[in-house]
């Protein structure tokens, strides 16, 4: 590892630290310490938007009709497939370097309820598909047992759709490289309710630094799509309270029923 490296990966870990710090995390217990995934990379400074390629057309997405209904599908809006196609194989940013496949996202295309993490961990890397290792599991218990909804009729993608080294942090500048697919996904699915999974989640999606444990569960806004900032699943793992576990469970319930209203 050269020096470069080295600092650059201490500062990752200490920002990770930072963060845990500062979601609440008391303890370095985990549920389970030998299946538990590497702590699923925090961070991302709040950036605007990198309005990195017109194709992509990503501008924000229409607001929701004062009446409630959704925008019309076809409104302008690219498709999930269009924005993939512009993603290609991308080298963007130094992500690329050590992936092994780009992990895009998955799910309903016009789903009402969407999901954004944080970005693809080991078993996500090796197998393309968002939220699929323990962390993944959780989540998708969470969908299926606990608010009875396929895991399939909501759509989950993550702010970066490269694995970031060793799970760090991904840099901001990694971030910015793949905001304007990010965008570009919203505006595809055009959810009635986004849900963010963790801070940086939700630190990039509003534009502003968050404090995680004060901000979940209230609602807060996306372009005109309610957006309910959530605990990570992989916090959630490490820190099995029943207060964390309530809470969650609260969050995602009334982003399940704001997204039927
Ligand atoms: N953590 C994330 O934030 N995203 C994934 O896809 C997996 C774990």
């Amino acid at each position: 590892m050269s020096a470069g490296e080295a600092r650059e990966a201490l500062a990752a870990a200490r920002a990770l630290v930072a963060e845990w710090a500062e979601e609440g995390l008391e303890t370095w217990e985990r549920v389970d310490d030998a299946a538990a995934a590497a702590p699923e990379a925090p961070a991302a400074s709040a950036r605007p938007a990198a309005p990195a390629e017109s194709a992509a057309r990503t501008a924000a997405p229409a607001p929701a009709p004062p009446d409630g209904s959704r925008p019309a599908a076809d409104a302008g809006r690219p498709t999930l497939a269009e924005v993939r196609e512009v993603l290609g194989d991308c080298t963007r940013c130094r992500l690329h370097e050590g992936r092994t496949q780009i992990v895009f996202g998955d799910g309903a295309p016009d789903a009402d309820l969407m999901f954004v993490g944080e970005g693809p961990g080991e078993q996500e890397d090796l197998r393309g598909i968002p939220f699929c290792g323990r962390a993944g599991d959780l989540l998708t218990s969470m969908i299926e047992k606990g608010l009875e909804i396929p895991r399939s009729s909501v759509y989950i993608c993550n702010i970066v759709k490269c694995r970031p080294p060793g799970n760090r942090n991904p840099m901001p500048d990694e971030v910015a490289s793949c905001r304007a697919f990010l965008d570009g996904q919203i505006e595809a699915v055009a959810p009635r309710v986004i849900v963010t999974l963790g801070k940086p989640a939700a630190t990039t999606l509003l534009g502003r630094e968050v404090a995680i444990t004060k901000l979940r569960g209230t609602w807060q806004e996306y372009h005109g799509i309610p957006l309910m900032p959530t605990l990570h699943p992989a916090f959630l793992l490490r820190q099995y309270t029943p207060e964390n576990r309530r809470n969650v469970w609260n969050d995602l319930k009334a982003a399940l029923d704001r997204s039927r209203e």
